[in-house]
C-alpha cells in the first residue's frame, strides 16, 4: 500500500485540528464521508469560507468558461496561422478531396460528398492518436467516431479548428463544432464538420447547464456510476442527483486519508468532472490520488453550503505516479523540484483543461497548504485558480 495514515494525517493534524489526538482525527476525517454522521462545525475543517460560492463575489459568471473543451493532447493550437481558404492542409488531414489519392500521406482516405463532406476531407483510420501537422500550413487533427457523422464507420482523424487562421475556423461548408475525442468519457476536441451535421451535436455544457440531463449522460457512458440516495444531517446540504462514484474508475485509484479505495458519494456533475480529472491524471502519468474529503456537511454562520457540502468539492493531499513517485502537496508544492514542479504543473493542468471552476493550491493560503481543493461552482463557474 502507497500509503501510510500518520504520515498523511500529520499535515493535517497539525493544520486544522491542533488540539485533537491522531486518534480524533482520524474519526473526524472518516465521518467526513459519512453523510449522516458529518456535522456543520467550525474551526474543526481545513475548509475556509472562500469556498462559499457567495463569498467569492468578484467572479464573474460567465458561462463560456464552464464549456467542457479541452486541449485534445494533441495540441491542436500548433496549427498554421494561414488562411482556411484554398491550399490549407492541401493533401493532408482536412484538405479538400476528390478521392483516397488527394490524400498524400500513409492511409489517408477521402471523405467525399457522398459521405457528406462538401469538397471532401481528407482522413485517416485512428484508434486515439492523429499525427502532428506534416507541414506549417496544416492544422492538426483529432481522433473521434465518425459513424455519427457520415456513412462511414469507427473513427477517423478530422481537422480541428483553427481560429487564428479564419474567424469560423473552418473551411466554407464546415462548421466548428465539439466531439468526444475517440475512447475518451469526458475529453473533447472542436473540430471541423460538415455544417449539416454540426449543429445536431449536443453540446457537453448543456447536460451540466441541465442538471437533470446529468444523469442521462453517464447512463450512456457505461460506467459504474450508480445514482444514489442522500439524506443531508442539515437541509441545507443538498447533493444534486447524488451518485456512487466508484473508489477505482478507468485505472485510477481514489484513496481516502486512511488508505481506503471507497467509492466517493458526489453531485453528478462533479462526477463528470472526477472523469474527467482522470483523463489528465493519465496524461501526466498519474495513477492514484489520496484526498482528505469529499462530501462534508459545513454550513456557513449565515446557513450556505460549502461547495463540500453540494458534493461539488474534493481535497486532494497527494498523488501518486506509475513510477512509484509520491507527491505530497504539504511536502514538496513550493520546493524547486521535479516534484515541486509536477505539483504546480498538475494544478495548471486542472485549471487549463477546466476540469474544475475552481483549483485552490497552497499558493491561496494556509487552509490550503496540504491539499488542493477542487470545487465545481456551478452556476458560477469562472474556471480559476490562485495563481497570480
Ligand atoms: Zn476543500
Amino acid at each position: 500500500m502507497h500509503l501510510h495514515p500518520t504520515e498523511s494525517l500529520c499535515c493535517f493534524v497539525v493544520l486544522v485540528c491542533l488540539s485533537c489526538t491522531l486518534h480524533d482525527i482520524e474519526v473526524t476525517d472518516a465521518a467526513a464521508e459519512d453523510s449522516t454522521t458529518s456535522q456543520a462545525t467550525t474551526g474543526s475543517n481545513h475548509q475556509d469560507n472562500a469556498e462559499t460560492s457567495e463569498e467569492r463575489p468578484g467572479l464573474d459568471s460567465n458561462p463560456e468558461d464552464a464549456t467542457l473543451a479541452t486541449n485534445d493532447g494533441n495540441d491542436p493550437g500548433s496549427g498554421t496561422a494561414s488562411s482556411l481558404s484554398d491550399g490549407v492542409n492541401d493533401g493532408w488531414i482536412g484538405g479538400s478531396c476528390h478521392s483516397d489519392e488527394d490524400c498524400r500521406y500513409q492511409g489517408g482516405f477521402c471523405l467525399t460528398e457522398v459521405d457528406g463532406f462538401p469538397g471532401g476531407t481528407c482522413s485517416l483510420a485512428c484508434e486515439s492518436q492523429c499525427p502532428s501537422p506534416a507541414a506549417p500550413t496544416h492544422t492538426s487533427s483529432g481522433c473521434i467516431a465518425i459513424d455519427k457523422v457520415s456513412s462511414r464507420e469507427g473513427s477517423s482523424c478530422i481537422a480541428s479548428c483553427d481560429p487564428s487562421a479564419d474567424e469560423s475556423g473552418c473551411r466554407p461548408g464546415y462548421r466548428c463544432t465539439r466531439r468526444l475525442l475517440f475512447q475518451y468519457t469526458s475529453r473533447s476536441i472542436d473540430v471541423c464538420l460538415p455544417d449539416d451535421v454540426a449543429h445536431d451535436q449536443e453540446p457537453l455544457v448543456a447536460w451540466v447547464a441541465e442538471a437533470s440531463g446529468c444523469l442521462a449522460h453517464l447512463a450512456t457512458l457505461d460506467l459504474p456510476i450508480e445514482s444514489t440516495e442522500h439524506t443531508a444531517s442539515n437541509p441545507a446540504c443538498a447533493i444534486e442527483y447524488p451518485v456512487l462514484f466508484p473508489a477505482i474508475l478507468n485505472g485510477f485509484t481514489f484513496f481516502n486519508s486512511a488508505g481506503q479505495a471507497t467509492p466517493l458519494k458526489i453531485s453528478c456533475r462533479m462526477a463528470v468532472a472526477l472523469m474527467r480529472m482522470i483523463d489528465v491524471m493519465h496524461d501526466l502519468g498519474l495513477d492514484n490520488l489520496t484526498h482528505l474529503g469529499v462530501y462534508n456537511c459545513k454550513v456557513s454562520a449565515d446557513g450556505k453550503p460549502s461547495r463540500h457540502g453540494m458534493g461539488n468539492a474534493i481535497d486532494v493531499a497527494k498523488f501518486h505516479g506509475t513510477d512509484g513517485t509520491t507527491y505530497t502537496i504539504y511536502q514538496y508544492y513550493f520546493q524547486n523540484t521535479d516534484v515541486g514542479r509536477m505539483l504546480r504543473n498538475i494544478a495548471e493542468q486542472l485549471h487549463q483543461h477546466k476540469v474544475f471552476n475552481q483549483v485552490l493550491t497552497p499558493e491561496y493560503n494556509e487552509q490550503h497548504a496540504n491539499h488542493f481543493h477542487l470545487d465545481l461552482t456551478w452556476p458560477e463557474y469562472p474556471n480559476e485558480w490562485n495563481k497570480h
